[in-house]
């Protein structure tokens, strides 16, 4: 395979996956995930039409942002981040994937020269290694969320279980689903949380099927090269 054959698979996927979910009046953005290659390689993915890329770790999201920078994509860093760092990265991201705590949101909010658009990260399944938010947790917090003029709460972002059943996956996506949608009809400032960012490589069709918005697929892409 070539990355060019890789990527229209993944479009054709995701077209399908698409045209056959309820919610196939929104768009969905196909996200690569890069950090398994060079810049150079993920250099090929844009040139092949692919406009979002993301890195999950700070000193990887830099080196492909300054290798590629003069490229018209938006940038996306989906891994957890250490509040200590988020001074060197933060004001070259445009869509931050994984706030996981107020505190957190309170270090993004002093760093940053611009809104950054945030998802929050919820951990639906209840998995005791996984980050993020209960559902019950980001209620009570979103008040003070909202005070925070630098961050703008987009949507939520949830992972499925690596060994995770269809049937797993549906579950967890839909009630991320559920919780994103309760959240945006309360209507309140900074929160408009309208987008899901879900679906990785193994389940991308699934969480579309669900309404996901934003899919970060990282393997389909660099897969047989
Ligand atoms: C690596 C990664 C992905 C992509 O995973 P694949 O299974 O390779 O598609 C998606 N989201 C996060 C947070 C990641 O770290």
């Amino acid at each position: 395979m070539t990355i060019i054959e890789n990527v229209k698979q993944i479009m054709s996927n995701v077209d399908a996956a698409q045209a056959a979910s309820s919610y196939s009046n929104q768009s969905v953005s196909v996200i690569a995930v890069t950090k398994y290659v060079t810049s150079d390689v993920a250099r090929e993915v844009i040139e092949n039409g692919i406009k979002h890329i993301a890195e999950n770790r700070v000193d990887l999201f830099l080196e492909k942002y300054n290798s590629l920078k003069e490229y018209d994509v938006t940038w996306h860093l989906i891994g957890n981040l250490q509040r200590r760092k988020v001074k060197d990265v933060i004001n070259f991201v445009d869509y931050f994937h994984a706030l996981d705590s107020v505190k957190l949101a309170n270090e993004i909010n002093k760093r940053a020269n611009h809104v950054i658009k945030c998802f929050v990260e919820v951990n639906i399944s209840g998995e005791e290694s996984k980050h993020g938010f209960s559902a019950d947790e980001l209620l009570s917090v979103l008040t003070e969320l909202s005070k925070l003029e630098n961050i703008k709460i987009v949507g939520l972002m949830t992972m499925a279980p690596f060994d995770a059943t269809e049937e797993e996956c549906d579950d967890i996506f839909g009630r991320t689903k559920k919780l994103q949608v309760e959240i945006s009809e309360m209507k309140i400032p900074n929160i408009p949380c309208t987008e899901l960012s879900m679906g990785m490589s193994r389940d991308y069709q699934n969480a579309i099927k669900n309404g996901a918005t934003f899919v970060r697929i990282g393997t389909e892409f660099f897969k047989d090269l």
